[in-house]
């Protein structure tokens, strides 16, 4: 199929081809034409997918058609993160580059002034986090009584952001009548309990299913000593000439850590979390983007839904405690298509860790043993004792005893459902392969 079909007009198919897009992918050539036909949607799509190009294109082809081109806010897209909200809103201007629709991205961490100046000047696309739309609701700086469609984009993430009582006080502001698309890589009750009460005999489109990892990702666990992580990390940079790594470390001190310690190993690299201003968070992703830092060492939070073009390389500097992360995580990497590898730097006491996500993934996770790496302590392979609630994240004063009761679990345990293989690494060439597909 391809996107002549689809019913979008010249302009925005003169835009697609612009971005070099030659064929729709899965979520859009299902949710583009119910979109154009005004149905509200309900999908279950990771990022990777091109679900932004699923939504945006047919939201603007709406805008296009429409009689009345006097501008008021007609589209919101709720997003979790403002990295999220700056691609999405970059996305919605580049599709809309032959169109003369404005876009307004707001987020908190900026001038809330300079946000309601482009306000009052007239807009007719918000992309927002909610914190900040909030604020913007409350000052009555943006008015929303004339939205005709409202999209929920990351929606799960949003629940897992505590984000859920913001959204319900958001929708009180948004007229009854509208279109809605709520976008979620999966569906905990949560999530399924809000569609009920937004969405409209919506459409249910599910291009992947809730724990499938991207189809071109190769995984590999390198089993090594706590303390010789960072060792490690940098001896692969180098030796096996990673470049343009995104490391995923758990917290916002060891990502700024870690960061610190690999500049002083020569290596080039930056550190990208909450606790940055906006600024510097924006400069952290568009170098990196750039290729002009090396390595990017992210908590979950500041990486969720970015988007780096043929980004080859995620490594995991500590696994996370939710499982379905490792899957947003490992899904920043072989996007649209594109091969990627995704390396964990797992040690013992994460054993309960890699034991829960390969319990979501339904197979294990090869093992590649690095020489001059062997770990002293080594990575069980069975699972552990103890039923892991998988969707709670421990309250924060609580992970350090989390993390004590993981390593403790791992040595009671006894059965044995993921046994994975083990080799041994000789060369940079015998990366293991292990393809997920849908
Ligand atoms: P998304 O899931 O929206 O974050 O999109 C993931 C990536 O896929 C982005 O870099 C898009 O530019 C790209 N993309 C979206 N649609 C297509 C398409 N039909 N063909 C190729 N790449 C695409």
């Amino acid at each position: 199929m391809s996107f002549n079909n689809l019913g979008l007009s010249e302009a925005l198919l003169k835009s697609v081809r612009e971005k070099g897009y030659t064929k729709p992918s899965d979520i859009q050539k299902e949710a583009i034409p119910e979109i154009l036909k005004g149905k509200d949607i309900l999908a279950g799509a990771q990022t990777g997918t091109g679900k932004t190009a699923a939504f945006a294109l047919p939201l603007l082809n709406i805008l296009q058609n429409a009689s009345s081109k006097r501008r008021r806010i007609r589209v919101l897209v709720l997003v979790p993160t403002r990295e999220l909200a700056s691609q999405v809103g970059e996305s919605f201007r580049e599709y809309g580059s032959n169109l003369r629709f404005k876009t307004s991205i707001l987020y908190g961490g900026v001038s809330i002034n300079t946000q309601i100046d482009k306000l009052r000047k007239g807009i007719d696309i918000v992309v927002a986090t909610p914190g900040r739309l909030l604020d913007h609701l409350n000052q009555k700086t943006v008015n929303l009584s004339e939205l005709e469609t409202f999209v929920l984009d990351e929606a799960d993430r949003m629940l897992d952001m505590g984000f859920i009582r913001d959204i319900k006080k958001i929708l009180k502001y948004l007229p009854e009548e509208k279109q809605n698309l709520l976008f979620s890589a999966t569906f905990p009750k949560e999530i399924l309990s809000l569609a009920d009460s937004l969405l409209n005999s919506p459409k249910r489109i599910q291009v992947r299913s809730n724990n499938s990892t991207a189809d071109k990702v190769i995984q590999a666990v390198y089993p090594v000593d706590k303390s010789r992580k960072r060792e490690l990390l940098a001896h692969c940079i180098k030796e096996e000439r990673w470049f343009q790594v995104l490391v995923f470390s758990r917290t916002k001190h060891g990502a700024n850590k870690l960061a610190q310690q690999l500049k002083k190993e020569g290596i080039n690299a930056d550190a990208l979390h909450g606790n940055k201003s906006q600024s510097q968070r924006t400069r952290a992703l568009q170098d990196f983007k750039d290729a002009k830092t090396q390595v990017l060492v992210a908590t979950d939070i500041a990486a969720r839904g970015i988007d780096i073009n043929l980004l080859p390389q995620v490594v995991n500097f500590d696994l996370p405690y939710v499982p379905e992360d490792y899957i947003h995580r490992i899904g920043r990497t072989a996007r649209a298509g594109q091969e990627g590898k995704a390396i964990s730097l797992v040690s013992a006491d994460e054993h309960k860790l890699l034991f829960d996500i390969e319990k979501l993934l339904k197979s294990a996770i090869p093992r590649e043993i690095i020489d001059g790496f062997e770990p002293e302590q080594n990575l069980k392979t069975e699972a552990p004792k103890s039923r892991p609630n998988r969707r709670k994240r421990p309250p924060r004063s609580s992970r350090k005893a989390q993390k004590s009761r993981s390593s403790k679990s791992s040595e009671q345990s006894n059965t044995s459902k993921a046994r994975p293989s083990w080799r041994k690494k000789r060369n940079k060439s015998n990366t293991a392969k292990n393809r997920h597909s849908s």
